[in-house]
């Protein structure tokens, strides 16, 4: 498969754990197949509670990244068909284009950061005397976030 911004032939790189992702060296973009965007969400290797702290920054960068890059629609390294850009979550504002036919997600540099910080704070908005409860409701917005990004195809 081929990076739809530079034409860089995409390397297949382990993320976290066995969790294969195709990789631009050129550009640092990342095409995800689908449901790797969950399992990423789900297993969380990485610990982003320092990384809460530069939030604001991060989510802004990957937010003017894909502002910048909203046009033309870039295609499916799988499929070759125009992706559709859609905001991940809930105010997220972090913008990824998913592929209307095999479901694919590609992401911008930094973008699947900006997103694992986004799930740390959503998580982190628990209050610790509803842990259960607010649990719940986390796993519920997580829940729907991803309903709309793979519209819903889950
Ligand atoms: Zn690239
Ligand atoms: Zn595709």
């Amino acid at each position: 498969m081929r990076c739809p911004h530079d034409q860089t032939t995409l390397q297949s790189r382990i993320y976290e754990e066995s969790i294969r992702v195709d990789e631009c060296d050129t550009c640092g973009g990342r095409y995800l197949d689908p449901g790797e965007l969950r399992q990423i969400q789900e297993t969380r290797e990485h610990d982003y509670s320092e990384r809460l702290k530069t939030l604001p920054d991060l989510v802004g960068r990957a937010h003017a990244a894909a502002l910048a890059a909203s046009k033309p629609p870039i295609s499916c390294p799988r499929c070759e068909v125009p992706m559709d850009r859609r905001e991940h979550g809930y105010s997220s504002q972090i913008l990824v284009d998913v592929c209307p036919q095999c479901r694919g997600v590609w992401l911008d540099r930094g973008e699947l950061e900006a997103l694992e910080v986004f799930f740390e704070r959503v998580q982190r908005e628990v209050s610790p005397d509803d842990e259960k409860g607010g649990r719940r409701s986390a796993r519920l917005s997580y829940f729907w976030s991803l309903r709309e990004l793979f519209g819903g195809i889950t």
